[in-house]
């Protein structure tokens, strides 16, 4: 059985998507590739030409991101709204989801949802640890969550989440952490009552549900 990463920032040739980074994408494996809000810079569209020829080309590219905004690093927010909306609309037009890094942002993510056309992607707030409240503000849109290291606090924000969302928008992940990704979904398992097992066939079903790029076992 396969403990399906959806995101990490180590290199892994298998069961994991790698979050790569320009100019070194990964030679095997499954991957995500970005603008990512705390190293966009002003002439980011001159790259972007790039990101659509890589994307649209390369089927082991699974997701568009990280991609979002951050008020705490990175440019102007103007500028990290325009790289999001662009990107979005890729993710779309190739029907894979965006792996959303968001700090300090969730209004700007609401208001992007509210105001962008119907034309959406999946999108996969990876890391999730803020308050239930919050996520249940998201539901109404072709929103997921992604947990990981903070499932291992018993009372953190995303186990008191993890028990209450919807099945269908569950992923897990490592992130930049040292955590293995089987202790992350033991952690699940106990949060879901669900046997492990179960809980590997749902975040893989989860994945080829929301995405054209399926993942074989
Ligand atoms: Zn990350």
């Amino acid at each position: 059985m396969q403990f399906w990463d959806f995101h990490t920032h180590q290199a892994r040739s298998t069961g994991a998507i790698q979050n790569a980074v320009w100019d070194q994408t990964p030679l095997t494996g499954y991957f995500s590739l970005g603008f990512h809000p705390w190293f966009l810079e002003e002439n980011w569209q001159e790259h972007y030409r790039k990101l659509e020829q890589l994307a649209t080309s390369e089927k082991r590219l699974l997701a568009i991101g990280e991609a979002g905004f951050d008020r705490i690093k990175g440019p102007e927010l103007d500028l990290q709204k325009t790289a999001f909306s662009a990107q979005a609309q890729l993710a779309y037009s190739l029907g894979i989801p965006l792996i959303l890094h968001c700090v300090k942002a969730h209004d700007l993510l609401l208001e992007f949802l509210k105001t962008a056309p119907k034309k959406l992607p999946s999108i996969i707030w990876h890391g999730w640890n803020l308050k239930p409240e919050l996520a249940k503000q998201l539901l109404d849109f072709p929103v997921c969550f992604s947990f990981g290291r903070h499932l291992l606090s018993p009372e953190s924000n995303a186990t008191k989440w993890l028990e209450d969302c919807p099945r269908d928008r569950i992923f897990l992940e490592t992130d930049d952490s040292a955590v293995e990704i089987g202790s992350v979904y033991q952690a699940a398992s106990l949060i879901l009552r669900l046997p492990v097992e179960e809980v590997a066939e749902l975040t893989l079903a989860n994945w080829n549900r929301i995405s054209k790029r399926k993942i074989n076992e």
